[in-house]
């Protein structure tokens, strides 16, 4: 045990101490600068009193280097009831895609070289085809992500020009993607028409001038506006682009390449059929109902797509060779839509049914109740789903969960156990991410696909009531 500061127990100088075999051991492992930042901490929390005897000291710093080099990524266990959860890293990847990154990532590859010719290549080509066949459309090409998709799109087709826009489509998306704020960045003027609930076609072609780059379709993809309300297809919006020869564009948020309600999914705009009422450009996300990696595509009209690639912002926004290995292998996926509510995890966990989520709950339910002790009520209730980063924002999917209610009598002490409980969960080596919600904390089990290495957990571990807020 440590003992206490005596006056005749000084610390050791740094330089002795960083002599020390063990010391030196740990130097060898993780590098002199680490190692002495740790020891100086380590020297301050004995002229403190924590830490009175050198093996402790030595402990201390062993123990504080390894935190530091802890990796800073974890792998949580996604239970909060949104699936394509942006805070959590949205869709999980196919084995395919995990595969295509592994293959590329050691080493060189034909990331922008024409095996054929020997020349410098295209990265685009190796998912271009790919997007093509899916979409219908004649061209595209993948930056960073779905805002980046946004930006290059109005900076190479609208710069210092106007770009029509709805009142009512005027979006914020999580982690502040503003659609006016895109557009003043990407150096264009945003032309709003109509109003919050109702927009016309009078109102797009009585703003349409010689000053007007194009128009702009935003999938309302967070909110939905409900009631009085009223607005133009793509297909009439398509009809005023073209009278106008300008080009419309749309920002499908998630965007699908397939129809969702084959999956028993609520709708959401299929790409290739938006493409085919007359659309000119449209941007989606790779990571959200795609099921691929982060990346925004951008498919359509060739002359477009053409100009497009050449805006130097698409150098600044272009995808790293992992995307693109993965993507590629993604959208290879899509070639049978009969296998992909299997082989894309992100469709897998989406279109689960609530039965097969109720034989997880049922399984799970004896560690649970293990790991929780016996003053906590647990059991089962049914629950709702969501699909998450902003696809159908009013639909929710049937699911089941597992549900821990604290037992006290007053309503603060019930909240906080529930939140004691929500952050040792986010404590256990793989952390468990729930949600509180009617006076329980709900742990929604549509995204659990190996119970056992969650139930594993609960039975190694336990909840500590008493642990200090
Ligand atoms: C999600 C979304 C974006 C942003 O896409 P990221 O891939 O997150 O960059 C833009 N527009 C709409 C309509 C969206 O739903």
């Amino acid at each position: 045990m440590t003992e206490r500061r005596t006056p005749d127990n000084r610390p050791p100088a740094v330089d002795k101490a960083l002599a020390w075999p063990g010391m030196q051991a740990l130097i060898d492992c993780h590098g002199r600068s680490l190692v002495l930042d740790a020891l100086r901490a380590a020297l301050q929390r004995w002229r403190d009193g924590d830490i009175g005897d050198e093996q402790t000291l030595l402990a201390e710093v062993q123990v504080s280097v390894e935190r530091l080099l802890a990796p800073a990524f974890k792998p949580v266990f996604n239970l909060t009831g949104t699936v394509i959860h942006t805070n959590l890293g949205r869709a999980p990847l196919p084995p395919e895609a995990i595969a295509a990154i592994a293959a590329v990532a050691s080493g060189a590859s034909n990331l922008e070289y024409d095996l054929d010719s020997g020349q410098r290549g295209d990265r685009d080509a190796h998912v271009e085809d790919w997007i093509c066949r899916l979409t219908g459309a004649e061209a595209a090409t993948v930056v960073n992500n779905n805002a980046a998709a946004v930006l290059l799109v109005l900076n190479a087709l609208a710069l210092r020009r106007e770009v029509i826009v709805s009142r009512g489509e005027l979006i914020e998306i999580g982690g502040s993607f503003r659609l006016p704020d895109i557009m003043a960045r990407a150096g264009c003027k945003l032309h709003e028409v109509g109003s919050t609930n109702r927009t016309h076609a009078h109102d797009y072609a009585d703003a349409i001038s010689t000053r007007t780059a194009l128009l702009l379709k935003a999938h309302t993809s967070n909110y939905a506006v409900q009631g009085f309300t009223s607005s133009l297809s793509e297909a009439e919006l398509a009809a005023i682009a073209q009278q106008h020869a300008i080009p419309l564009v749309v920002d499908l948020g998630s965007g699908s390449l397939i129809d969702m309600q084959r999956l028993g999914l609520p709708a959401e705009p299929v790409v290739r059929e938006v493409l085919a009422q007359g659309v000119d450009v449209v941007t989606f996300s790779g990571d959200k109902l795609l099921g691929g990696p982060q990346a925004g595509i951008i498919a359509g009209r060739a002359d477009l797509i053409t100009r497009i690639r050449k805006s130097p912002l698409k150098r600044a926004l272009r995808c790293d060779k992992l995307t693109l290995a993965a993507l590629s292998a993604v959208l290879r996926l899509y070639a049978n839509p009969d296998t992909l509510a299997q082989r894309i995890p992100a469709l897998r966990l989406l279109s689960r049914a609530r039965t097969d989520i109720q034989q997880t709950v049922t399984a799970l339910l004896p560690a649970l109740k293990t790991w929780a002790g016996n003053d906590i009520q647990v059991d089962g209730c049914e629950v709702l789903s969501q699909i998450g980063s902003g696809s159908q924002p009013l639909d929710r999917l049937p699911s089941a969960a597992l549900r821990l209610r604290s037992e006290h009598t007053s309503k603060r002490a019930r909240s906080r156990q529930l939140r004691d409980m929500a952050r040792q969960l986010r404590q256990l080596p793989v952390p468990v991410i729930g949600r509180i919600a009617d006076d329980s904390l709900l742990l929604d089990c549509r995204c659990v696909e190996e119970p056992q290495t969650l139930a594993k957990q609960w039975l190694t571990h336990r909840f500590d009531p008493a642990l200090p807020t």
